[in-house]
């Protein structure tokens, strides 16, 4: 059984990163830039948007947190979306979810202009990477996973890959994403039957359904790579999805929580605003 460092790879993409946006400053005077929207006073969104504005610094983005109040209005939001979408310094905007429940979800992702969509969100987006394109702005969580499988050089085309959790942030695009690199994508949800049979099946399991532990020894294969992407806040802190202590002495590889997947995460939002820069100012 080996473990996946996640927050070693992270810091290995931000390094490459940081050294990607030096040549480009040199190069073009540029250098990429990110707006990170906050509505409202959410702990855990709070400490999500630290760590992206902390990351921003260390590979030499230009980094903005703009907290706006819980009480916005919906047109005060999508003006504010407008406003950053017409600066030319600015290459990615992100809202941070969750949006309090007077605001449209749906409509705050539209009004984001579509190269500027760092979290892959905009439907046109999430279409792209369904249609296997190259160039399109992917969400950043399975992206993450995409890049630990590929840097732990796991072979994907032809295993079974089991996802748990459908849902258009993580689950549809990592079975998009899955599907492009040639593996037999199966996408279980609430709904799913006998749900231990179908994830023992798969070479490659992820995780993704916000339930702490619930992924047991038994519901997996020997030899199994598993990808843990829950994030659960209990009494002893954060876990995954996945029981860690009977799952992975049964697995070949296995991403732990924390250290897995989440700071792989941030780390991809950095490549993305990256690529975003590349796309608004043409640079080759
Ligand atoms: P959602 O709540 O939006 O989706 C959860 C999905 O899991 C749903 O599709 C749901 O099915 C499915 N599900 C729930 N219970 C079961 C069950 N018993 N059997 C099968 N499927 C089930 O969560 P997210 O996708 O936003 O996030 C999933 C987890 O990943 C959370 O813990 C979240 O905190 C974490 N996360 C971590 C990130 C990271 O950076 N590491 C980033 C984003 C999320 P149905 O659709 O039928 O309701």
């Amino acid at each position: 059984m080996q473990i996946i460092d996640g927050k070693q790879t992270a810091a290995d993409v931000r390094l490459e990163v940081k050294q990607e946006v030096e040549a480009l400053r040199i190069r073009t005077g540029k250098i990429p830039g990110l707006a990170i929207l906050i509505v409202g006073e959410n702990p855990a969104s709070k400490i999500y948007v630290r760590s992206k504005v902390k990351s921003c610094e260390e590979v030499g983005i230009y980094g903005i947190n703009d907290e706006l109040p819980a009480d916005i209005s919906e047109s005060a939001l999508l003006e504010r979306i407008a406003y950053w979408n017409a600066r030319e310094d600015i290459d990615g905007i992100l809202v941070q979810l969750p949006l309090p429940p007077h605001i449209d979800e749906k409509k705050v992702i539209d009004a984001i202009e579509l190269t500027k969509d760092v979290d892959g969100f905009k439907p046109e987006n999430l279409g792209l990477l369904f249609l296997g394109d190259k160039d399109s702005l992917k969400s950043c969580t399975p992206l993450g996973v995409l890049e630990l499988l590929k840097r732990y050089r796991i072979p994907i085309a032809g295993k079974n890959a089991v996802i748990v959790g459908r849902s258009n942030i993580v689950g549809k695009p990592m079975a998009g994403l899955l599907i492009t690199e040639s593996a037999t994508v199966t996408v279980c949800n609430s709904h799913t039957k006998n749900l231990g049979a179908v994830t023992a099946g798969a070479d490659i399991l992820v995780a993704a359904m916000g339930k702490a532990k619930f992924i047991k020894g038994d519901m997996v294969k020997e030899g199994a790579v598993v990808i843990d992407v829950g994030i659960n806040r209990g009494a002893e802190g954060l876990c995954g999805d996945v029981d860690f202590a009977e799952v992975a002495p049964k697995t070949s590889f296995i991403t732990p929580v924390p250290g897995g997947v989440g700071p792989m995460t941030v780390a991809m939002l950095m490549k993305n605003t990256l690529h975003a820069f590349r796309i608004n100012k043409k640079i080759i």
